[in-house]
């Protein structure tokens, strides 16, 4: 059921992993018996190999799902509640395990995977109390005659689908409030980060969570096996969070049953600074929305507007800033910046800055892959990025700081609602007039003023446009779950 994953240079054991489905409450091999292997990015080398589930395995998890339905759903939500808070204690108690699973499989420092993970477990210790919150409204209709009993109940088995860049995260994100709404489910971490994953189930069911409410599959072939699930008439709700060419499949998948859908997609967030920001804290926000995870998060500073005042101090100060970065294996003391998680990442992190320098860009700092074992890229800043230059238009995913300059605040505005997506946006100013005025200019779901670091449990989060729709976390992460009910009684 579990797997060991030991030091390469000290044969010491680091962490014990489950690395099997998990279907209806049982560990079990893929029905298949194959596997698939989970690589260190640091080293390029394989850690361990988990269950490769085919799609039989996708039906038998979605009719565990089915099977835990209606129990699930009549569990009274303090019970449902007190699961969630003895799994955020169990995960907070693990955290150092934990962190280091994180770090083998994905490769951010093990400091960045603590943070996600004390992040991960606040969804849990959030949902458990919004279990018991779940409520409905009693009303009297305008013209006297009838009454309106509105109610919310479970929206019924979900398929819930992540990422690798938040392994965790963008489970518990999720799950926890499945969970807290009554709704069972199968999961589908990314192949490349299944660990924490499988980690994370092994914690909920030590906490209680009855047979067949989490469902966990892991898998090679994503497509194949989700895409039957999506199709199934059982499925009332798909919540995905990857690219958005992914999720437009899924959302055209979907079309055929009116599958209801939560859609968390790609960013490509603007960071504006005006000449009258607080520089030190500008320059702070901006290390943090650009380095956290090596610039790997949806909601990363993808382009930096900044006011042509302020720029060449900005510039150069962010520079020294991002040179000064400890580059290393994240599982070594002291290490800042990790490695991107694959070759491919990395190559088009070359790519996107080659053009922009072949356009006119100066590189003031980085602007080069490093040349060692894993998937390194250097910390850079370019400046006067040219508008022609694809980094202002794609998602970088990596640790790149593209610098354009602006006059006016409109002219400040417009460049950075020139996307397609509409996740994140930064405004960095000290004038609150502008700054509430540019804030409601913003075509962004969330927005950081002054701070570069937004994600909270307690707010939704979620994007316009091409960045999808639904909320996750805050009030209204629940009802991404419920359905809502009205009955009319006739009163007279
Ligand atoms: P991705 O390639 O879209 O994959 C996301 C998930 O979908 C993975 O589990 C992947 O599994 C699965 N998948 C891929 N093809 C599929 C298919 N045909 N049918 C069903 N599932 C499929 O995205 P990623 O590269 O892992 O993640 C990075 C992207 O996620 C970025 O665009 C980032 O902005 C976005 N993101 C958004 C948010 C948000 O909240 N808005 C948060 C984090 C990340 P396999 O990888 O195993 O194939």
């Amino acid at each position: 059921m579990t797997a060991t994953i030991t030091d390469q240079r000290e044969a010491a054991v680091l962490v014990d992993v489950p690395n099997q489905l998990l279907i209806g409450g049982s560990w079990r091999a893929s029905s298949s018996g194959a596997t698939l292997p989970v690589e260190d990015p640091a080293t390029g080398q394989i850690l361990v190999h988990v269950a490769d589930a085919t799609p039989e395995d996708g039906e038998a998890a979605l009719s565990a799902a089915v099977a835990a339905g209606r129990s699930w759903a009549a569990t009274a939500p303090r019970a449902r509640g007190e699961i969630l808070r003895r799994a955020y204690e169990a995960i907070v108690a693990q955290v150092d395990e934990l962190a280091l699973l994180m770090t083998l499989e994905m490769g951010k420092s093990v400091v960045e995977s603590r943070g996600e993970i004390l992040y991960a477990a606040e969804f849990f210790r959030w949902f458990s109390e919004e279990a018991v919150r779940i409520g409905g409204r009693f009303a009297t209709a305008p013209d006297g005659r009838t009454r309106l009993l509105t109610s919310q109940r479970p929206v019924g088995p979900c398929l819930l689908i992540t990422p690798w860049n938040f392994p965790m995260a963008m489970g518990t994100r999720k799950i926890g409030p499945a969970v807290a709404a009554g709704c069972t489910m199968v999961v589908k971490p990314a192949a490349q980060t299944p660990l924490s994953m499988l980690a994370l189930a092994r914690i909920l069911v030590d906490a209680g969570l009855p047979d067949g409410v989490l469902n966990v599959i892991t898998t090679s072939a994503s497509g194949q096996v989700m895409e039957p699930l999506i199709r199934d008439p059982r499925l009332r709700k798909l919540s995905f969070t990857g690219s958005t060419p992914v999720g437009q499949r899924l959302i055209e998948q979907s079309a055929q049953r009116v599958l209801r859908t939560s859609m968390e997609l790609g960013g490509n967030a603007p960071f504006v600074v005006f000449d009258d920001a607080d520089i030190d804290r500008a320059v702070e926000g901006a290390v943090q929305a650009k380095m956290r995870n090596v610039g790997q998060a949806c909601t990363a500073a993808n382009r930096f507007h900044v006011q042509a005042g302020i720029a060449p101090e900005f510039t150069r100060r962010l520079a020294d800033r991002l040179a000064a970065m400890t580059l290393g294996r994240g599982t070594d003391d002291g290490v800042e910046v990790g490695p991107l998680v694959d070759d491919a990442g990395r190559t088009k992190v070359a790519e996107l800055v080659d053009d922009a320098v072949r356009k006119g860009a100066t590189v003031a700092t980085g602007g080069r892959a490093v040349d060692r074992p894993g998937y390194f890229y250097a910390p850079t800043v370019l400046a006067d990025v040219p508008a022609t230059a694809r980094i202002l238009q794609e998602e970088v995913f990596g640790p790149v700081a593209p610098i354009t300059t602006f006059t006016t605040e409109d002219e400040g505005i417009a460049a950075a609602n020139d996307t397609e997506y509409g996740l994140a946006a930064y405004v960095f100013t000290r004038d609150l007039e502008r700054a509430m005025r540019v804030c409601e200019s913003l075509e962004a779901g969330m927005v950081g003023l002054n701070l570069g670091i937004i994600s909270n449990p307690a707010a939704p989060f979620g994007g316009m446009k091409s960045s999808g729709f639904g909320r996750e976390g805050g009030a209204e992460g629940i009802h991404e779950y419920l359905e809502t009910q009205y009955v009319g009684i006739a009163a007279s």
